[in-house]
């Protein structure tokens, strides 16, 4: 049975021509949308390549279910769901600071007086 376990599988697993192509029956499926954003009335879509410059990568295409613990269900459509960067590192369990609130607006401002 194929596994998906250390970081060389998941990258061949990645870079395979399988995932690739299913990859974008699931952005077509869900409108290049992030379906997270889209349950809260917000669209999010990938951002349009502007000329001369680095594409930003807004959109994962996330498996529901980890194929690290179900690797049957990697190549599974149904599987898969479009997310933005914000909601994928969040259903990772991974906050970095930018998705944080920016600032907690100080109740007092001391300094003032
Ligand atoms: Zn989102």
């Amino acid at each position: 049975m194929t596994e998906y376990k250390t970081p060389e599988q998941k990258k061949s697993f990645y870079n395979s021509a399988a995932w690739k192509l299913l990859r974008l029956q699931a952005l077509e499926r869900d409108n290049y949308e992030c379906q997270h954003c889209k349950k809260e009335g917000n669209v999010t879509v990938d951002s349009v390549k502007i000329p001369g410059q680095k594409k930003e990568v807004v959109l994962n295409v996330d498996h529901k279910y980890p194929i690290e613990f179900y690797p049957k269900l990697a190549l599974v459509l149904d599987n898969l769901e479009t997310l933005c960067i914000n909601h994928h590192n969040i259903k990772e369990g991974r906050t970095f600071d930018k998705i944080r609130p920016r600032s907690k607006k100080k109740r007092w401002d001391d300094e003032r007086w």
